[in-house]
């Protein structure tokens, strides 16, 4: 109890998201968390006895700020986990090429901004911020780079040293924001530690914000009526797939595993959109395997391998999956493969039709970051 009440204490006081950054300390305030869970299981009465006793911190309005951990099941099995059983079956799934729908998009924009050189003399420009030296980052901006010469898109490029100040990024942010050859603003994350990602992302001119998150355009996601200038990429794309492989979202029971600002959620509100029915199953979900099984259409956005199994799925379903997950392989130059959070082995035996990975989501995920560019400049030089 002494245990649960520290934790409490920790929460209430809000600096539970910070002491959970610490590994020691995480096993132990995650343990209490569910020892928090457990005793409200007793009933209200007592939850609310606990309250008044001090034993028990209240909800905040807005929901406790708990890390999106995933505590791993014992024995789970490696995928496929039933080789007699499930792979005598030959795969059924319709495979969903992300590959070359987004090639088939990519085209579309490239006759688009040729389009609008010959009507206005322009090109759309996007310009990407990146601060610091991950080698993960610089591959992905130099993929962006190339997927916009090779549209027609102009692409500019300010790289700053890690060590660079909040200042120092926030002009960058502005002085592309300020510039009318650029209708496209990204910042590359994550940013290093010592700059605050909210306040840089807030910086960036909601007309300029391509990648979608600017509070503004999520908010506008969320609400009936209201269109945001610009949708997330990944879940974008996601849509997309559905869309042009002639999936009816209307009226189904989809389910979005994750619940990320730049994948899950939006993923999920998109869903809602095309008037699906929708549940999101997250870290803190109880029976995910249960929900999910009741879905006809499943988005994965979690990030961890091979999570969904054949058994999570509905025959019939349709799966996207947009999780990248390196697994060891020996057999591969790299020593490792990517593969989803879906059991492609298992699911592909199951469900109409699925994304493989890679080749599925991650293409499209570009070619939709390319389309917001184009939407924008489109926008700014008042073309149709
Ligand atoms: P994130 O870590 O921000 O979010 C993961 C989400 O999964 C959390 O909301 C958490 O609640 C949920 N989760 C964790 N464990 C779970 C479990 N056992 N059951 C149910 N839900 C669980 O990750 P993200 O940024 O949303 O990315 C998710 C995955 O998608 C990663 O593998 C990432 O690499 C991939 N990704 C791919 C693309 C692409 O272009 N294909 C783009 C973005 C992200």
């Amino acid at each position: 109890m002494e245990g649960l009440s520290w934790n409490a204490a920790a929460m209430a006081t809000g600096s539970f998201k910070s002491l959970v950054r610490a590994p020691p300390q995480l096993s132990m305030a995650v343990s209490d968390y569910s020892a928090v869970t457990w005793s409200r299981s007793g009933g209200s009465h007592s939850i609310r006895a606990a309250i008044a006793a001090e034993k028990m911190p209240r909800a905040p309005l807005l929901g406790w700020n708990l890390p999106d951990v995933w505590r791993p099941r014992p024995n789970l099995p490696p995928c496929p986990a039933l080789p007699e059983r499930n792979l005598a079956v030959e795969p059924i799934a319709a495979v969903i090429d992300g590959k070359a729908i987004a090639q088939e998009i990519r085209g579309e924009i490239a006759g688009e901004v040729s389009r609008m050189r010959d009507a206005v003399g322009k090109v759309p420009g996007l310009a990407v911020v990146l601060v610091g030296a991950r080698k993960d980052s610089e591959t992905y901006v130099r993929s962006k780079k190339k997927a916009c010469e090779e549209v027609g898109i102009k692409s500019l490029g300010i790289d700053l040293p890690e060590e660079s100040t909040e200042d120092e990024v926030l002009r960058a942010v502005m002085m592309f924001n300020d510039d009318p050859s650029v209708h496209g603003v990204l910042v590359q994350l994550p940013l290093p530690q010592h700059i605050c990602e909210e306040k840089i992302l807030n910086a960036v001119s909601i007309d300029k914000d391509v990648d979608g998150f600017h509070p503004l355009n999520i908010g506008r996601l969320a609400m009936q009526g209201r269109e945001p200038l610009f949708v997330p990429c990944t879940p974008k794309g996601c849509i997309e797939l559905l869309i042009r492989s002639g999936i009816d979202m209307m009226g189904k029971r989809a389910v979005v595993i994750g619940r990320s600002n730049i994948v899950g959620a939006p993923a999920a509100m998109l869903l809602q959109r095309h008037n699906a029915t929708v549940t999101i199953v997250h870290s803190y979900t109880k029976n995910a395997e249960d929900i999910t099984r009741e879905a006809d259409i499943v988005i994965s956005a979690v990030g961890v391998a091979n999570l969904v199994r054949g058994d999570w799925l509905k025959p019939g379903a349709v799966v996207i999956d947009v999780g990248i997950n390196p697994v060891e392989d020996p057999n591969s130059k790299r020593g490792y493969r990517l593969v989803g959070d879906v059991c492609y082995e298992e699911a592909s035996r199951i469900v109409s039709a699925i994304t493989p990975v890679p080749g599925g989501v991650g293409p499209m995920t570009i070619a939709m970051l390319l389309s917001n560019t184009l939407e924008s400049a489109k926008r700014a030089y008042g073309l149709t």
